[in-house]
């Protein structure tokens, strides 16, 4: 009997990784089962070259509890070890500095652990006493019987196991009872375990008999042993990836395409990537993409790994080339993990690219269902930006789809402005901004529909990307200057006529919350509407930010401002002028003069006082002169307001203008139809 001590710096090894580990607990069982697959395959290896002759026999891997004895075994008909290897590779642990490392990674330990030959030893974060019994494929071979309690001090003797391989008994801890649960288990093999290449054995399968699930007698197969990322796309067909996609994520909609994964230079990987419907915002948290090591699955936070754009996507990757054993963010500074990222980006934009030229028909089907992907991917990775301009669609309202280029080619004649800009006109919401639309489709404009979830921002990348091109909001102004082709008209108004209707106007504007409205004057078409409102498309590209990002609320505080714009052409603004300026310009006409008077009076004193400086006279006389301005413009406004209010077709005609904007609710509203119906009957 061979006694002695684990050959590690630390006292005691255990404790520090019951205690770094404990959350992970249960990946113990990953590792012992990776090494029960690792044997397996290597005496299939052996065998294959002729290395072993002896009869391979059954290679399962065989996960077995008793509940009595509180053991949980794992056994295999691997290449079993000889005391030497024992001795070799599980009494010296191949690894210094144990606590330090452990300190240091302990946020990463799920991944370390498997990678730094610590994977036997996790067996210790359940179990109170591990037992090794093995007998190797050599010849001549003695069973050999290894038992250690979890301190340093271990035992080796001669062992019973009569057939090639290794049992892995564990005393299951006290306080980790749970894994004594065929439930439990089977919970774990199917989560790491699912696509290892060897058949794992754990349980019976079960079946439906008198009223409640019994097991058979036949044995209880975890895994698909070839699972389809491993083989070639020439042998898979849709059925296949298909079925594969709802084994990995059940109850989930077909994906609407895949690709896959196949490198071995410079690195290898492979896997299948799934694009899936999309249903509501980002849903896809819990069916995320899944990280493979070999079969032996790791880990679904693929973090730094695949740009971050397709954390939408979900599926697999395999690569044992994704150095696990080291923090996130040093992570996305590897080089390999780089190029595994640019590779997947490459890959993913190729694919999309041959699906568009391939059948372009069913790539605009699935267009609504994949622009929140592209466009995510276009804002967040230059790459993929560049890649994707070629098959990114732009869709109109009225349902067809255009490449970029196409729609250059389509908007060019019409709606390059007197600068040479290309402007492009969107809709955010079609219903809202009908009549703007039907306007811009009138003068042979074409709107573009940008309503999804993250337009807002790539309408900015758009600008950027694409020369001298600006988008436009349909209603952000009359349709006469959403394009301007010349120099606009300047309205023609007296000063007094100007003055009179901006306030007639602005005091029939209806009071609402949070909401301002600045009359403004323009010479559009005769046949033009009388007043189109608008609002600037700048501050409302701020306040849809504000809306998405906390930091920007400033902009999201400020009241919404819209331009009541009136047309000084329109006939009927034309007779609304006439009459206000019949009615009561006698009256305000010398109020203004007096105004403009006294102004003049006290700049006068202003500009005549020495560098600027008044002195208490002056001073005095200018508050006297301001003070009378404003008692003046409070009687001038009194006698436009009092008259305003009894013209019921001011009211009307603004509540018509805001009626087509979708902004006349409410009690304005039910005010606004009384009125209509009163003024018919006139
Ligand atoms: P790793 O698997 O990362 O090398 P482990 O601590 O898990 O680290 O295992 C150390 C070594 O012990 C393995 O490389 C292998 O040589 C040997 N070993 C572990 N389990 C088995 C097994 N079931 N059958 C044969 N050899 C094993």
């Amino acid at each position: 009997m061979q006694q002695g001590k684990i050959g590690v710096t630390t006292e005691n090894i255990f404790p520090v990784i019951k205690k770094f580990l404990y959350s992970d607990h249960e990946i113990f069982l990953r590792e012992l089962v990776s090494n029960a697959v690792d044997a397996t395959q290597k005496i299939k290896t052996l065998s294959t070259f002729g290395d072993y002759k002896d009869e391979l026999g059954t290679l399962d891997v065989r996960v077995t509890i008793d509940k009595e004895a509180g053991t949980l075994t794992v056994s295999d008909h691997g290449i079993g070890m000889t005391a030497a290897d024992i001795d070799k590779y599980i009494n010296q642990i191949a690894f210094s500095g144990a606590e330090e490392f452990l300190e240091k990674y302990k946020d990463t330990a799920n991944s370390i652990i498997g990678h730094f030959g610590l994977g036997f030893y996790s067996a210790f974060m359940v179990a109170k006493k591990v037992v090794i019994n093995s007998l190797s494929y050599q010849e001549d071979a003695e069973p050999v019987r290894w038992e250690c309690d979890g301190s340093p001090e271990y035992t080796m003797g001669e062992g019973d196991r009569k057939e090639r391989g290794t049992d892995i008994i564990l005393y299951i801890d006290d306080d980790d009872k749970q894994f004594l649960e065929q439930s439990t288990i089977d919970g774990l093999l199917k989560k790491y375990c699912r696509f290892l290449p060897v058949p794992v054995i754990s349980g019976k399968e079960q079946e439906w008999k008198d009223g409640k699930m019994v097991d058979t007698d036949k044995d209880n197969v975890i895994n698909s042993t070839e699972p389809q990322w491993m083989k070639k796309p020439a042998d898979l067909t849709r059925e296949d990836y298909l079925n594969f996609y709802h084994e990995l994520y059940p109850g989930q909609d077909d994906p609407m395409f895949w690709i896959h994964l196949n490198v071995d230079y410079p690195f290898t990987l492979t896997g299948i990537l799934f694009f899936p419907k999309i249903h509501n915002n980002f849903e896809i948290t819990k069916n995320r993409i899944q990280l493979y090591c070999n079969q032996v699955y790791v880990t679904d936070s693929v973090e730094g790994v695949v740009p971050e754009f397709m954390m939408l996507l979900q599926g697999v990757i395999d690569s044992p080339d994704i150095p696990l054993n080291v923090s996130r963010s040093y992570l996305q500074s590897d080089t390999a993990v780089k190029k595994i990222s640019t590779y997947i980006t490459k890959k993913v934009s190729d694919r999309l690219e041959e699906i568009f030229k391939t059948d372009r028909a069913d790539y605009e089907k699935k267009w609504d269902d994949i622009k929140i992907f592209i466009e995510y991917g276009m804002l967040t990775n230059e790459k993929f930006c560049d890649a994707a301009m070629k098959f990114v669609l732009l869709k109109d309202t009225q349902g067809k789809y255009f490449t970029l280029e196409e729609y250059k080619a389509l908007v060019e004649p019409e709606q390059t402005d007197k600068d040479g800009n290309i402007i492009y006109l969107y809709s955010t919401n079609p219903v809202e901004q009908y009549t703007y639309i039907n306007a811009a489709n009138d003068h042979g404009y074409n709107v573009l529909l940008m309503d999804g979830q993250l337009d807002s921002h790539f309408i900015g990348l758009l600008e950027q990307k694409l020369e001298k091109t600006r988008l436009v909001r349909v209603d952000s102004d009359v349709v006469e200057n959403l394009i301007r082709k010349v120099d606009a008209k300047t309205p023609n108004l007296t000063p007094l006529d100007r003055n009179m209707l901006t306030t007639a106007f602005r005091s029939q504007v209806p009071k609402v919350d949070n909401t301002n409205f600045l009359v403004e004057f323009q010479a559009m078409a005769e046949t033009a509407s009388p007043i189109v409102i608008t609002q600037n498309e700048y501050m409302r590209r701020m306040k849809d930010m504000a809306a998405m990002q906390p930091g920007m609320s400033f902009y999201g505080e400020l009241p919404d401002s819209y331009n009541l714009v009136v047309n000084t052409e329109n006939p009927l603004v034309v007779k609304l002028r006439n009459k206000v300026s019949e009615a009561i310009g006698a009256q305000v006409e010398p109020i203004a003069n007096d105004i403009e008077a006294k102004n003049k009076q006290a700049s006068d004193i202003r500009s005549a006082a020495k560098d600027g400086k008044l002195d208490a006279e002056q001073e005095q006389q200018v508050k006297d002169l301001e003070k009378e301005v404003e008692d003046l413009r409070s009687k001038e406004e009194k006698i436009i307001e009092s008259y305003s209010n009894k013209q019921p077709e001011i009211k009307q005609l603004i509540d018509l203008a805001l009626l087509g904007n979708g902004l006349l609710k409410g009690e304005q509203l039910a005010l606004f139809i009384k009125r209509s119906y009163k003024i018919m009957g006139e």
